[in-house]
Formats: C-alpha cells, sequence, structure tokens
C-alpha cells in the first residue's frame, strides 16, 4: 500500500527551508512496510494546495499533509481539507483548551488568531502535540485516511512516532516491514560495482536493486519484503564485493577504521596538506578514537613539511610538494616521528588556483605507511574545494581500512 506525502510551506520552494519531511517519514513508513509514492511540496497557496490535494485523494489510500496548520492567514491546510471532504469545522473545546494551557504556563498573553488552530473537522481525530499549539488532525474520507501534521519538524517527528504510527499500524496490518539494506563500496567507480553486484541477483526478481554514488563511495541498496531472500541477496552482495565493501547500514567510514583498528590492537597519525586536517577531524569525531589515533599534523608549508615531518628539502625541490615522493616521505615521517603503526598522508592541489603545467587542479596524491610497505595512490579529483578535501580524506581512511587488514 502506498501513501501520498504533500509537503506544503513556501519557504520550501523559495530555498529557505531544506524539505526533510520526504527523509524522516519514508524511513518511518518503511517501518511498515509502506512506501511514498509520490511527493508534491507547494506553496502557502489555497488554490494550488485545493488542486493538488483534490488529486491525491483520487490515486492513494493514504494522504499525508504536513504544514499550514498554524495561526496565521497563509496557514490554510485544514480549511481546504475539510472543503474538499465537505466537513464543517467545529471548535474543539479540548484542543482550545490545551491551547490556553500553553499559554498560561508561559505567562503570554493569547492572540484570538490562535483559536484558529482549535478547529477541527467535523469527524476527525485530534492528534496531540506536546511540543506546540498545533494538533495534527487524522480523517477518514471515501476510503482515504487523511494525515495533517504541522510542520516544525521538532513537533512532527514526536507526533509522527506517538499517534500516526500506531494509527497506520491499524489500517495497515497486513502490511510486511521492507526489508531495506545498504552497502557502502570505496575504491570503485559506480559502473564498476553495477558490473559486480547487478549479475549476481539475476533472477532474484523480488528483490529490488539500486545505487547512489557519494563523494568517495557508492552505496548498492535491495529492499525486499521477504527477510530471507534478503539474507540470501546479502550473502552473495557480500561475496561479489569482498574487500571493496567497508560497510553496511549507518556506517561511515571513519567508524569502520576505528572499530578496525581497535580490533587491531594498532594506531594511527596522519600528515595532512590539501585536506587541512579533516582526516583527523573525521577520526577524532568517533567516540573512542583515543585509543587508535596518536597524532595529526596539518603541514601546508614546505618548510613544515620539512621540519615537522622531515621531507628532503632536495626531494621538494625536485619534485614539487604535491608529488609522489613527497607523500611517500610524509606519511613515512608521520609513522616514525609519532610511533604509530600505521601514518596516512595527503598532499594535492584542491583548486580552482595552484595549478602548473604538469600538475593540474585536483590532483592528489595520498601515501599510507606501514611497517611493511608505503603505498602511493595518484587521483585527479574534478571537483570543488570541499568535496576535494571530503574525497581525498575519504581515499585517504579508505588506504588506512586497507593497510590494516594486511
Ligand atoms: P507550519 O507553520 O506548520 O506551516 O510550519 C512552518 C515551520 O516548519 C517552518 O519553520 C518551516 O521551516 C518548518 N517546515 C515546514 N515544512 C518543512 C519540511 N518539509 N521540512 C523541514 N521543515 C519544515
Ligand atoms: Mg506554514
Amino acid at each position: 500500500m502506498n501513501v501520498e506525502l504533500i509537503t506544503t510551506g513556501s519557504e520550501l520552494l523559495l530555498g529557505f527551508t531544506l524539505n526533510t519531511h520526504v527523509n524522516y517519514i519514508a524511513r518511518q513508513l518503511a517501518r511498515l512496510g509502506l512506501r511514498i509514492e509520490r511527493q508534491t511540496a507547494i506553496g502557502d497557496d489555497r488554490a494550488a494546495m485545493r488542486q493538488v490535494i483534490a488529486a491525491a485523494l483520487q490515486r492513494a489510500p493514504i494522504v499525508i499533509i504536513t504544514g499550514g496548520l498554524g495561526p496565521t492567514s497563509d496557514d490554510v491546510t485544514r480549511e481546504v481539507v475539510a472543503e474538499l471532504a465537505g466537513r464543517k469545522l467545529l471548535r474543539d473545546e479540548s484542543v482550545a483548551e490545551s491551547i490556553r494551557e500553553r499559554f498560561r504556563k508561559r505567562n503570554r498573553t493569547m492572540p484570538d488568531s490562535i483559536y484558529a488552530q482549535a478547529m477541527v473537522p467535523e469527524g476527525a481525530r485530534v492528534l496531540p502535540n506536546h511540543n506546540g499549539t498545533a494538533p495534527g488532525l487524522a480523517l477518514s474520507h471515501e476510503n482515504v485516511l487523511i494525515i495533517m501534521l504541522p510542520g516544525p519538524p521538532r513537533e512532527l517527528h514526536p507526533m509522527f512516532e506517538e499517534s500516526v504510527m500506531p494509527l497506520l499500524k491499524k489500517t495497515v496490518p497486513a502490511a510486511r516491514a521492507l526489508d531495506c539494506r545498504v552497502f557502502h563500496v570505496a575504491g570503485l567507480p559506480e559502473s564498476v560495482v553495477e558490473e559486480k553486484v547487478a549479475p549476481v541477483l539475476t533472477g532474484m526478481s523480488d528483490v529490488e536493486l539500486g545505487y547512489c554514488a557519494r563523494p568517495g563511495e557508492v552505496e548498492v541498496r535491495i529492499i525486499t519484503v521477504h527477510a530471507d531472500r534478503g539474507d540470501e541477496a546479502e550473502r552473495r552482495i557480500r561475496a561479489a564485493l569482498g574487500h571493496d565493501m567497508f560497510g553496511a547500514g549507518d556506517v561511515t567510514m571513519e567508524q569502520v577504521v576505528v572499530e578496525q583498528l581497535t580490533a587491531a590492537g594498532k594506531t594511527m597519525a596522519t600528515a595532512e596538506s590539501c585536506t587541512g586536517g579533516l582526516i583527523a577531524h573525521r577520526i577524532t569525531n568517533i567516540s573512542g578514537s583515543s585509543v587508535v589515533f596518536r597524532q595529526g599534523w596539518v603541514t601546508y608549508s614546505n618548510e613544515a613539511k620539512t621540519d615537522q615531518l622531515g621531507v628532503p628539502v632536495r626531494v621538494l625541490d625536485q619534485d614539487g610538494a604535491v608529488s609522489e615522493p613527497v607523500a611517500r616521505a610524509m606519511a613515512e615521517g608521520a609513522r616514525q616521528r609519532s610511533g604509530a603503526d600505521v601514518a596516512v598522508a595527503v598532499t594535492g592541489i584542491a583548486g580552482p588556483t595552484g595549478a602548473t603545467a604538469e600538475k593540474p587542479v585536483g590532483l592528489v596524491y595520498v601515501a599510507v605507511a606501514s611497517s611493511e610497505e608505503t603505498v602511493v595512490q595518484r587521483h585527479l579529483l574534478m571537483f570543488d574545494r570541499e568535496t576535494f578535501k571530503w574525497f581525498a580524506s575519504q581515499t585517504a581512511l579508505d588506504m588506512v581500512r586497507r593497510a590494516i587488514r594486511k
């Protein structure tokens, strides 16, 4: 059974507010086996709302409308729904009382306009809001369940979990929870990931397969309603991806690196130039990283690379700061001077300035030094400055991960 979501609010279309409801509500609904089939964002415009809601009522068994339940003149959701469903708006005294109570507790004078929020379409059920004055509303109309919720996420989220989920559970008892699994892959482009994964899932038509490319990683996603089929698909995907897959679910690369270092009883250090400390930042975002992270340098100038890490002046002069030998010397110097088991170094040209004839913007060398060997990778990352830094840090962390395995 599918759901249609209508998010209202001109701020969403003017670019002032990121529409986070799709993301939040979709993930909640998945737990009940429900999916959003269509999502429309509209401004606070009565005619547009009437059109969009009327159309949704024709095609979806469940329609969720967010926003427009406030007291101001641009909040018209309840009026439009009441009109379309042919219901009168009646003042609900218990809602009015709880609004009065909120104001009394805060010692604030109450404008009369606030009573608009106590108006309830005939036959609708009130969904309490403990974090604001506008209650939610649920209304059954010609086999369609209409759910109206206030726009602010801090009001909507608790209401969704407290009132809407139980209501939906009752409405769709037969629906099976969607088994949705995500696998994270690093070091391979999206097309190669697909070449590896797609063939092993042929014949599993009851498992929906999808991909999402992000800076420095590719997500593989499977969705099914049969948990045993999810298990089988996961087994095949893990076998196909091997160590290129670094984790599953909500895990991040830095979490995996800290976990694996901890498990191996190893430590790491960072020597960063163009990433400006981002690798150290990401590692230290993880609770428990103090056990594995020894030290980090941000050596932006040539002098710092020499003084702090012992990169020979001769090498800097001969090959330039963005070069394989310098990345190698930075990683080996950091490893030696910190006493860590593994050290990672990054040197590159983030751009948009700083390119030379032989060294274009986006060129980056990432080196990992361990007791066995020093590995250096060369990449050309054609991104804006911030994405470049993120991508380089992701590559560096992935190389640390691969070095720990050895
Ligand atoms: P309302 O008064 O119910 O229309 O809600 C307005 C408030 O909720 C504003 O602060 C909006 O920025 C916020 N809001 C409304 N819709 C969304 C949405 N889809 N995602 C995130 N915030 C939202
Ligand atoms: Mg609004």
